[in-house]
């Protein structure tokens, strides 16, 4: 049984609802039974609509206690020490699906996301390093790290040096959910990454003059940066078209695809989906 211990973070308060055992139960069930599952969402290429990319996302359940999403689960396991054994499964199977997903898509990135509670951890050095030295260095050279904005602004001065021997390794560095949190534009320059995920609800209300614009001033600074920006949660045929015309190169949303299984992506082609 892992050891949890609650650590006196903050937490959102729709995590903090009666529901809190019984997310730490699945938790804890999964992680012992290290029974978790991967599903694959595709980033997509504009105007082309080429799959480029795929965004590995972790699952857990459904069990006795019914389905569990991450938006409930992510949180309460950062919350209460679980994030590290939980994110090393999910390493532990992305490294079995990397060789077959890579097969079936030689030309695409692999993105996964990592909390920073686990990046702090003492051991994460050691344990990232030993994964990544189990991958050829071409794999290695696909893989985004991907890491949520709120946190990364407030990175440690040792982690951000971690963060850099990643690079060096072949790795990218995505700034998750950008615009999502307390983003703090003079510390910006200051920060290890390649690559913005623009957060969804950028993409979502864009219909919006003062989004459109925000979105507009994104794009050109990623440009002029040659930083990659990647707009999330494209639903609408409506909302690509208007991110195409803004140049934006990279997507991803419901709209291209759903997260799926590996089984899925290992018989998709990387032509649009229809
Ligand atoms: P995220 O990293 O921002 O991942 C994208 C989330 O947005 C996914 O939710 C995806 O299903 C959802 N999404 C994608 N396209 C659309 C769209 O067009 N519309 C809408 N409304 N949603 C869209 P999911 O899989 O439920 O994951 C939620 C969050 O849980 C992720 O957000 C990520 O922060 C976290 N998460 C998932 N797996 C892991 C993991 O292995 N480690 C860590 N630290 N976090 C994870
Ligand atoms: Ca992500
Ligand atoms: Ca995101």
């Amino acid at each position: 049984m892992p050891h949890i211990e609650e650590e006196n973070l903050p937490m959102e308060p729709d995590v903090l609802t009666s529901s809190l055992p019984h997310i730490k139960q699945a938790l804890l069930f999964a992680i012992e039974q290290q029974k978790i599952d991967l599903v694959y969402q595709g980033q997509n290429a504009l105007p082309s609509q080429q799959l480029v990319g795929m965004e590995a996302l972790c699952r857990i359940g459904p069990g006795p206690w019914g389905d569990v999403t991450p938006d409930q689960f992510i949180p309460v396991a950062e919350h209460i020490g679980l994030i590290a054994p939980l994110e090393r499964l999910v390493f532990k199977q992305l490294a079995l699906d990397l060789p077959q997903l890579l097969a079936a898509h030689p030309d695409i990135r692999i993105g996964v996301n990592l909390s920073i509670r686990h990046i702090t951890a003492v051991d994460f050095s050691s344990f990232i390093n030993g994964w990544l030295d189990a991958l050829p260095q071409s794999t290695i050279a696909r893989l985004d790290f991907e890491i949520t904005e709120t946190y990364f602004q407030r990175i440690l001065p040792t982690v951000i040096d971690g963060l850099h021997a990643l690079r060096q390794r072949g790795v990218r560095i995505v700034m998750d959910d950008f615009g999502s949190g307390q983003s703090s534009l003079s510390r910006l320059h200051t920060l290890p990454f390649d690559v913005i995920k623009l957060d969804k609800q950028f993409a979502q209300q864009i219909e919006h003059p003062m989004v459109y614009a925000i979105v507009k001033a994104a794009l050109a600074f990623a440009q002029e940066f040659g930083i990659e920006l990647i707009a999330e949660g494209v639903e609408t045929a409506e909302q690509c078209q208007v991110l195409q015309a803004l140049d934006c190169r990279l997507v991803q949303g419901f709209y291209f695809s759903r997260p799926q299984p590996l089984a899925h992506w290992l018989t998709a082609s990387n032509a649009p989906t229809p």
